[in-house]
C-alpha cells in the first residue's frame, strides 16, 4: 500500500471509528482509540468479536472494558516489538562478547553456535517465563565463554612465565658454557669467540687490538708442594687480579690449566706492555699464604708475551706470536714481561 492511500484508509477508519466512540460513550484517549480504530479496520476478528460481546444492549462499553480489551490486544504486541528489540540487543552485545572471546579462544566456534541457537529461540509468542530461561541460556553461555577466555588468558601467562624462565636458564646455560667454573673467568671457547670477532674488526677498521698470555712460573713445584687445592686457590687469586687489574671492555680467559690471556681493545702496544709490567710486579708482590696453616706460599711469578694484532693475520698467527712471546718471557728467566716479534710474510 502506496503512503497516501494508507493515509486515505487511515483517514476513512477515523471518520467511522469516532462517531462509534461517541455512541458508545468511550473516552477519545489513544488506547481506546487504538481499540476501535482496529475494531472498525476489521484486521482483528479476535478484537472485533471481544467488542461486540462487551457492548452491553444500550450500546455502551464501559471505561474499564475498552480499558481491558485494549491490554488484551494491544499489550501483546508491545511485547512482541520489544521482544524484537530485546533480541537485537542481545546479538550486538554478544558479538562483542564473542569478538572479544575468539581473540585465541579454541572453543569460540561452539560458544558462538550456541548462542546464536538460543538467540534464536527467541520468537514472539514466547512466554514471560519461556524468554526468562531464554535468558538465562544466554548469560551462562555469555559467563561460560568470558570465564574459558579467562581461563585462557591466565594459561597464556604461565606459558609466559615459563617461557620467560626458559629463556633465562638457556641464557644461563649460554653464560655457563663460556665461563671456566673454577676461576669464574671467560673461558677459552668464549676467548676465541671474541678473538675471532675482534680480530674481524681490527681487519676492516684497523682497530688496535692487543692480546697479552700469561702462564703461571714453576707452578708444578705449588701443586707438588702444597696439593692442588691449593694451587686451585692461587688460581684463583691470579684470575682476581688480573680481572682487577683492567677496564671493564677488556677480556680476561683462562686459556688452560695455569695459562690466562687478556684481550686489549683501543690500547697502543706500550701502554698493554706496561699493563702487563704492573700486573706481573703485582702477582710478584703477593705474600700468598694457605688458607689452613697459614704456611708461607713463597714468591709466585708469572711470565708474560704481549703481541699486537697486524691487520690480516688471523687469529692462529696472532695467537702463536703471543704464544711464542711467553715462551721467550720463560727462557728469560721467567717473571718478565717480552714483546712479541712481528708475523713472517
Ligand atoms: P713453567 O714456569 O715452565 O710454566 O713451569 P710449570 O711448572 O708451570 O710448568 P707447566 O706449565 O708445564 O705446568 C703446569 C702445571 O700447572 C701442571 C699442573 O700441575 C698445574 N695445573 C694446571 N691446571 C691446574 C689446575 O686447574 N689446578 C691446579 N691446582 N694446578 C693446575
Ligand atoms: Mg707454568
Ligand atoms: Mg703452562
Amino acid at each position: 500500500m502506496e503512503y497516501n492511500e494508507y493515509q486515505d484508509q487511515a483517514a476513512e477508519y477515523m471518520r467511522l471509528a469516532l462517531p462509534l466512540m461517541k455512541k458508545h460513550g468511550i473516552a477519545m484517549t489513544p488506547a481506546n482509540y487504538a481499540v476501535w480504530y482496529e475494531y472498525v479496520a476489521g484486521n482483528n476478528e479476535a478484537l472485533k468479536h471481544a467488542v461486540d460481546a462487551n457492548v452491553d444492549d444500550n450500546e455502551r462499553l464501559s471505561e474499564k472494558q475498552s480499558s481491558e480489551l485494549y491490554q488484551k490486544f494491544f499489550d501483546r504486541e508491545k511485547d512482541q516489538a520489544a521482544l524484537l528489540e530485546m533480541r537485537q540487543d542481545l546479538r550486538r552485545v554478544l558479538a562483542e562478547v564473542l569478538t572479544f572471546v575468539s581473540t585465541g579462544v579454541t572453543s569460540s566456534k561452539s560458544t558462538a553456535s550456541n548462542l546464536t541457537d538460543i538467540i534464536d529461540k527467541f520468537h514472539p509468542n514466547m512466554k514471560q517465563e519461556e524468554v526468562r530461561d531464554v535468558i538465562d541460556d544466554v548469560l551462562s553461555e555469555t559467563r561460560l565463554a568470558v570465564s574459558t577466555s579467562e581461563l585462557l588468558s591466565e594459561r597464556l601467562n604461565t606459558t609466559m612465565a615459563e617461557m620467560h624462565d626458559l629463556k633465562k636458564d638457556l641464557d644461563a646455560a649460554r653464560r655457563e658454557a663460556k665461563i671456566d667454573t673454577l676461576t669464574k673467568l671467560a673461558n677459552r671457547k668464549a676467548l676465541d669467540d671474541v678473538l675471532e670477532k675482534a680480530t674481524r674488526d681490527a681487519d676492516s677498521n684497523n682497530v688496535e687490538l692487543c692480546l697479552i698470555f700469561s702462564d703461571l712460573d714453576l707452578f708444578k713445584k705449588v701443586n707438588d708442594k702444597h696439593g692442588h687445592l691449593v694451587g686451585d686457590q692461587v688460581l684463583r687469586v691470579v684470575a682476581n687480579t688480573l680481572k682487577g687489574a683492567v677496564k671493564g671492555k677488556d677480556l680476561v680467559a683462562r686459556y688452560g690449566g695455569e695459562e690466562f690471556a687478556i684481550v686489549v681493545l683501543n690500547t697502543s702496544l706500550d701502554n698493554v706492555k706496561r699493563l702487563a709490567e704492573n700486573i706481573r710486579a703485582e702477582i710478584a708482590a703477593k705474600r700468598m699464604q694457605r688458607k689452613d696453616t697459614r704456611e708461607s706460599l713463597g714468591t709466585i711469578t708469572m711470565s708474560f708475551g704481549v703481541a699486537r694484532y697486524f691487520p690480516s693475520e688471523g687469529v692462529d698467527s696472532f695467537l702463536q706470536r703471543a704464544d711464542r712471546a711467553l715462551y721467550m718471557a720463560k727462557r728469560k728467566g721467567r717473571n718478565a714481561v717480552v714483546e712479541a716479534l712481528p708475523p713472517t710474510i
